[in-house]
């Protein structure tokens, strides 16, 4: 035993990777606010005192940002927003008037604020939106902490070496902390779409987070395991694990630098079937990293963070000038840039809120956008722009059915007719496809290919429409299964449409990054596949041990099974004979899709 007793956690893994190191307990417990009754005379000194306490929340935050390292430049804006949220009516003008009308102090007032704005969130289902609150406890407490004089425990000036393990980490915080010193994070609070498992995953540090209880159950300065692939987290591990652990993370960091030498070479199969192998990525600042994985180009480019993270929605130029340095960066590979997909378990604002019961069925993504017209414009008219600048293409998602196809088609076609008579350049040629993620679009993928350049199938959301799963809701995640032989049969109507009218088919959800299904991918017949980055190199090497005619005999026995646990079982089989490192892959990476 190293110390202490052995406690084995379970939370969600938001950057990948293994460490084991002392835990630094961060002290981010809640600032106490007392209430006092003031009379009329104090109402002006309780203001001067609150405005004084934002004042200097912004300054600490202007410096914060001042002294973001290189590499979280990109990522400013997460500050700007917590600016924002300190100029907010909700809670700057509503504290102020909290203290004049009931006259109590400014700890109480803005206390009174915050639980307003609590209650609000919480009536919201999405998760993006709800997990922003965070962001607003984390201004409120600064702000608090200004006005009680309490410190704030600062991240950079840990001197050893340490994994981080607190309630929660504000992003001031991740941007504040010195990177050189900190090992990973783990957190009772956050999830995957927090801001600090954002910038988490840009520093390259493992974390997980959502452990509920971690700070309660972690002595400062215990040893702690933290696998950021699998979620698990160790505190005071035995022997054992220790020992399990290192030679996990030896072998796990050998075959990462043995597949990451051969990240650049194409993925061709034995039998010499080249496949193409490009990235998914959310922001410009991954763009920039792709090549290095060995992405030849970005067959997804969600668009959805910009407006998610603008205060409004972006202009034309901004998007143009973010897509303009995509395609730049790729030439002349290419980037999809699939258009607007809000809505669904994406929410903006008031105007993209609405009250559906069912927004997964709502709408959402070109359905929003051919009823905004506006929005999808400029959006558009950014992308056509940034054509001239590199190998651009257009994905339309969540097309169900033809009139939408043509709707938005001519839409861009007036866009195209404008640029070209005041003189702006654009490809005229750019390729314009679909996402193939509805069943309807499915079924009528022959009447569909006729008016499009490439289909992308969407498994993430085709998977939930076809087997009628909420994709976000636990309760039916075990539901939730890519290796259901209706999806396989999906997926391989969709391929045979695309061979008989000579159209460019790839995959784009999850599935692509999966281990155990590519080989199946593949075997049914595609050729292109969209993923994460960080997968890339390890795909690109399981590609590269298998043949496509012993997948295509694997296929008619796949075909035949009726069940996904006999698929995914012979599967598993036979991945062990054809690619004996499976077993790191498959701990590290195998996901159910979703
Ligand atoms: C999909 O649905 O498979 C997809 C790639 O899009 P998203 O996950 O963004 O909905
Ligand atoms: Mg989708």
């Amino acid at each position: 035993m190293v110390g202490g007793k052995r406690i084995e956690l379970k939370g969600i893994p938001v950057s990948s990777g293994i460490i084991i190191g002392k835990a630094h307990l961060v002290d981010r417990s809640k600032v106490k606010v007392p209430l006092r009754r003031i009379d009329d005379n104090s109402v002006p000194y309780e203001t001067e005192r609150f405005k004084k306490a934002v004042e200097k929340a912004k300054e600490q935050l202007s410096e914060l940002k001042n002294r973001l390292p290189d590499r979280l430049k990109e990522h400013g804006f997460i500050l700007d927003s917590y600016m924002m949220i300190l100029n907010d009516s909700m809670l700057y003008d509503a504290t102020l008037k909290k203290i004049k009308e009931e006259k109590i102090n400014a700890e109480w007032a803005l206390k009174g604020s915050f639980e307003e704005i609590k209650s609000l969130f919480s009536q919201i289902e999405d998760s993006y939106i709800s997990e922003r609150i965070n962001d607003v406890e984390n201004v409120v407490q600064r702000i608090l902490r200004n006005l009680t004089g309490n410190r704030h425990d600062d991240l950079s000036n840990i001197k050893q070496k340490s994994i981080i393990v607190a309630r929660d980490l504000s992003p001031a915080d991740t941007a504040g902390l010195n990177a050189k010193k900190i090992m990973g994070f783990v957190t009772d609070g956050g999830g995957i779409t927090s801001h600090t498992a954002i910038l988490a995953r840009a520093l390259e540090l493992p974390a997980v987070m959502g452990l509920c209880s971690v700070t309660k159950q972690v002595e400062d300065g215990s040893v702690v395991v933290v696998d950021g692939d699998t979620g698990k987290v160790i505190i005071n591990p035995d022997d054992e694990d220790i020992i399990y652990y290192r030679e996990k993370k030896s072998q796990r960091e050998q075959l990462r630098s043995s597949v990451l030498k051969e990240a650049h070479l194409p993925a061709v199969t034995l039998d010499g079937y080249r496949i193409s192998i490009m990235a998914n990525t959310e922001f410009l600042n991954e763009v920039y990293m792709v090549k290095e994985q060995g992405a030849e180009g970005i067959g997804l480019y969600r668009t959805e963070f910009l407006y998610l993270s603008h205060n409004g929605f972006p202009t034309e130029e901004e998007l143009f000038e973010d897509y303009k340095r995509a395609a730049q960066a790729m030439s002349p590979d290419p980037v999809i840039i699939r258009t607007l997909d809000i809505g669904g378990d994406k929410f903006k604002d008031k105007l993209t809120i609405s009250n559906e019961t069912n927004p997964a069925l709502g709408l959402r993504a070109i359905r929003f956008c051919l009823k905004n017209p506006a929005i999808f414009r400029d959006q558009l008219k950014a992308i056509l722009r940034a054509s001239a600048y590199g190998n651009v293409q257009i994905m339309l998602p969540m097309i169900s059915g033809l009139n939408e196809l043509l709707d938005a088609k001519a839409i861009i076609k007036k866009i195209k007719d404008e640029l070209k008579e005041k003189g702006i350049p654009y490809n005229p040629d750019i390729k314009v496809g679909i996402i193939i993620e509805v069943p309807s679009a499915v079924m009528i993928a022959d009447i569909l290919a006729r008016h499009v350049d490439f289909f992308s199938i969407g498994t993430n959301d085709l998977i939930q429409y076809t087997l009628a799963i909420d994709r976000i809701n636990k309760e039916v995640a075990y539901l939730y299964d890519p290796f259901h032989p209706s999806i396989i049969k999906m997926i391989k109507h969709v391929i045979d449409v695309g061979k008989r009218n000579s159209l460019s088919v790839a995959l784009c959800g999850e599935m692509a990054s999966d281990p155990l299904c590519v080989p199946m991918l593949i075997g049914l017949g595609l050729r292109q596949l969209s993923m994460n980055s960080r997968i890339i190199p390890f795909i690109k090497k399981l590609i590269r041990s298998f043949s496509i005619q012993d997948l295509k005999k694997d296929i008619e026995k796949i075909m035949e099974l009726t069940t996904p646990e006999e698929i995914r079982s012979y599967l598993l089989r036979r991945m062990e004979e054809m690619f004996p490192e499976m077993g790191i892959l498959g701990e590290y990476f195998y996901t159910r899709a979703g």
